[in-house]
């Protein structure tokens, strides 16, 4: 199994490390070219305007939505998810938005600008997971075909819908390999 990951701007080395911690192979995509191959695509956190303005220019978010559409498996975290989302509050800038989500950016405040919250993921056993929350977004709502897999404060911050996933946390940031083993199988079966 081949996965992409977005590879302009962000967290994605840490992507990458989790990828061959699970013997997976990893492939770098910034062009529309790098998608060729692949069973699946992250893409990472980071500033989502940055990657929105470069992913644009560089053709990849036109191509990455034509992919997705088409069944290509897609992980993102906070900043990744924010590019899934259709609706992005108070903000016009480019994405890919596959996703019936609304999100709004750096809702958690400046206080909150970065925490940790143990979260509850039934599909992943009784343990939680560690979420690690940097300038995360809030996902205020979502459409019909999204199912929620895990909420903090009463709002999601573990989405699915179809092959498409995103959390507004950073499970790459953790030693915890459960929440990547999860879209793997996503990929596996498509
Ligand atoms: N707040 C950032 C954004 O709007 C996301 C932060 C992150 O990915 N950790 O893009």
């Amino acid at each position: 199994m081949l996965i992409g990951v977005v590879a302009i701007q962000g967290d994605f080395a840490e992507h990458i490390e989790m990828l061959q911690r699970l013997g997976v192979g990893a492939k770098k995509v910034r062009l529309p070219q790098d998608l060729e191959g692949i069973d699946g695509v992250i893409i990472p956190g980071g500033e989502s305007t940055t990657l929105g303005i470069v992913g644009s220019r560089y053709g990849l978010l036109d191509a990455l939505r034509e992919r997705i559409l088409d069944g290509l498996p897609v992980f993102g975290t906070c900043a990744g998810a924010i590019v899934l989302a259709k609706t992005i509050l108070e903000s016009d800038q480019p994405r890919i938005g596959v996703m019936d989500i609304v999100v709004n950016r750096n809702a958690y405040g400046r206080q909150k600008d970065s925490f940790e919250a143990d979260i509850f993921v039934p599909k992943l056993g009784e343990v939680p997971v560690r979420g690690v929350f940097i300038r995360a977004p809030v996902i205020e709502a979502v459409g019909e075909g999204v199912e929620v897999l895990a909420e903090l404060d009463g709002k999601p911050v573990f989405v699915r819908q179809g092959n498409t996933i995103a959390t507004t946390f950073h499970p790459e940031l953790t030693d915890d390999t459960r929440i990547h083993r999860y879209f793997l199988r996503i990929c596996q079966k498509a």
